[in-house]
C-alpha cells in the first residue's frame, strides 16, 4: 500500500549518557547521568541504569543523588554532541530527501517518495536505525507514521532501541488508549487540569460527552487538539539552513514573572553558550532571546553584538536588553531559551593576550569541574 504521505522520526536512545559511552565503552551498563554538580546543580539527561532508582532529568542532582548514591555524574560535553549530531546529520542527508532536526537529537523526514524505493517501512526504519548506529554508535528509535506528532508518540511509547510503524488509518486507534498528556501542546500542568474532569485517555478528548468542560478550558484551541488526538496533523517537514547557531532553553517548574529569576537563567545559558564557542573557535553576530508565556505564545527579539563575541561578559548587555524589550510586566513565563546566531570563526586577535589567557585559566577549570562552580564574574580588560 502506498503511504498518502510518510514521516519517518527518530530519536536517539537517551542521548546525552549515550554519548558519554561512545565516548569511553567502560561507562556502558554503569548508573550514570549528565548534570551540573549539587548543590544546584540539575540532571540534564538520565542513562536507563539509573531510571529504576527514579532518577529523571531536570532533577536536583542532590536529590538523584540521595536515590541513587552509586550515581556517576558527568559534566556535559557540548563539543562531543555536536560532533555526533554532525555524524548523524551525514547519514539522514545521504538516506533522506528532506530531513527537519528539530533538537539535537531529534529528526523528522519526510520519506513519501522513497515508498518505491523502500516498499516496506519497516524495512527503511530499520536501514535507518542501522546506519545511524555505524556512523555514531548511538541507539535510535524510529517510528513512521502519515504525520509528524503520531510518529513522535509512536516513538516515544517504543523507547529504547524501538522501530514502530503506524500505518495509515490506524492513528487514531493507536492514539486512543494513551493518556492525554501523551500529546504534544499538552504539558504537565494542562495535562493534570484534564484529568481533574475525569479524562484519562486520547479518545475521551473527542467524546462529545466532554465538549462543555475541554471547550471552557481550550477554547479554540480545542478544534486543533481534537485533530491532533485523531491523528489528523498536516504539519510539513521542513528542511532548515545548516544550522549556524547553538541555543539553550528550558522550561520551569512554575510559572514566573521574575526578571532577576529570567534573567540568572539567560546568564546561565549565555555562560555555557559563550564557553562552547570558545571551545571550538567561534563567536556569534548576534542573540535571540525567547519567551513562551503561561498560555504557550512564543515571542522573540533578537539583538546584534557591535561585532563577533565569544566572552559572556561582553555579550551580556545585548542579551538582557532583549530581555528587557520581551518582557510584558505582569506576564508570567514558561520557558526562556536563548540562541547565539550567525556563528562565525573567532578572530584571533578578539582579546588582548592576557586577558585571553586568564579566560583560558576560566575555560579549563569549567572543565574539570563544571560550569556551575565558576560564577564567571569577568575578566575586565581594565583589571589586567
Ligand atoms: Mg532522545
Amino acid at each position: 500500500m502506498r503511504w498518502p504521505r510518510q514521516i519517518l522520526f527518530g530519536d536517539v536512545d537517551a542521548m546525552f549518557t549515550s554519548a558519554a559511552v561512545v565516548n569511553d565503552p567502560s561507562l556502558a551498563g554503569k548508573p550514570i547521568a549528565v548534570g551540573g554538580p549539587p548543590p544546584r546543580g540539575i540532571i540534564a539527561a538520565a542513562s536507563y541504569a539509573v531510571r529504576p532508582f527514579g532518577v529523571r532529568s531536570a532533577m536536583p542532582t542532590a536529590k538523584a543523588l540521595q536515590l541513587c548514591p552509586q550515581l556517576i555524574l558527568l559534566p556535559p560535553d557540548r563539543p562531543l554532541y555536536r560532533r555526533l549530531h554532525d555524524a548523524m546529520r551525514t547519514v539522514t542527508d545521504r538516506l533522506f530527501p528532506l530531513t527537519e532536526w528539530s533538537s539535537i537529537d531529534e529528526f523528522y523526514a519526510d520519506t513519501t517518495e522513497l515508498q518505491s524505493l523502500y516498499p516496506d517501512p519497516l524495512a527503511l526504519g530499520r536501514l535507518a536505525k542501522d546506519e545511524l548506529y555505524a556512523a555514531t554508535g548511538l541507539r535510535c528509535t524510529i517510528a513512521l507514521a502519515t504525520g509528524k506528532t503520531v510518529a513522535k508518540i509512536a516513538a516515544d511509547s517504543h523507547k529504547p532501541d524501538g522501530l514502530a510503524v503506524i500505518e495509515p488509518g490506524r492513528e487514531a486507534s493507536f492514539l486512543a488508549s494513551l493518556p492525554p498528556r501523551a500529546l504534544p501542546g499538552i504539558g504537565p500542568k494542562t495535562a493534570a487540569r484534564i484529568e481533574a474532569l475525569g479524562i484519562t485517555t486520547i479518545a475521551d478528548l473527542v467524546d462529545a460527552r466532554w465538549d462543555r468542560p475541554l471547550h471552557h478550558l481550550f477554547g479554540n484551541s480545542l478544534v486543533w487538539i481534537r485533530e491532533l488526538a485523531q491523528g489528523i496533523d498536516r504539519e510539513p517537514v521542513i528542511a532548515e539552513r545548516e544550522s549556524k547557531s547553538i541555543s539553550h532553553e528550558t522550561t520551569f517548574d512554575h510559572d514566573t514573572r521574575d526578571r532577576s529569576f529570567l534573567e540568572q537563567t539567560l546568564r546561565g545559558f549565555l555562560r555555557e553558550l559563550a564557553h562552547d564557542l570558545r571551545q571550538e573557535g567561534l563567536a556569534a553576530c548576534g542573540c535571540a532571546v525567547k519567551l513562551k508565556d503561561a498560555r504557550f505564545t512564543i515571542t522573540t527579539k533578537h539583538g546584534r553584538f557591535p561585532y563577533p563575541l565569544n566572552y559572556d561578559p561582553d555579550m551580556w548587555p545585548t542579551v538582557q536588553h532583549a530581555l528587557r524589550d520581551l518582557m510584558t510586566p505582569g506576564t508570567e513565563y514558561r520557558l526562556a531559551g536563548l540562541t547565539l546566531t550567525t556563528l562565525t570563526a573567532a578572530a584571533p586577535g578578539l582579546f588582548d593576550q592576557r586577558r585571553a589567557k586568564a579566560i583560558a585559566a576560566l575555560d579549563a577549570l569549567v572543565a574539570r569541574h563544571g560550569s556551575s562552580v565558576i560564577g564567571l564574574g569577568g575578566v575586565s580588560s581594565e583589571e589586567m
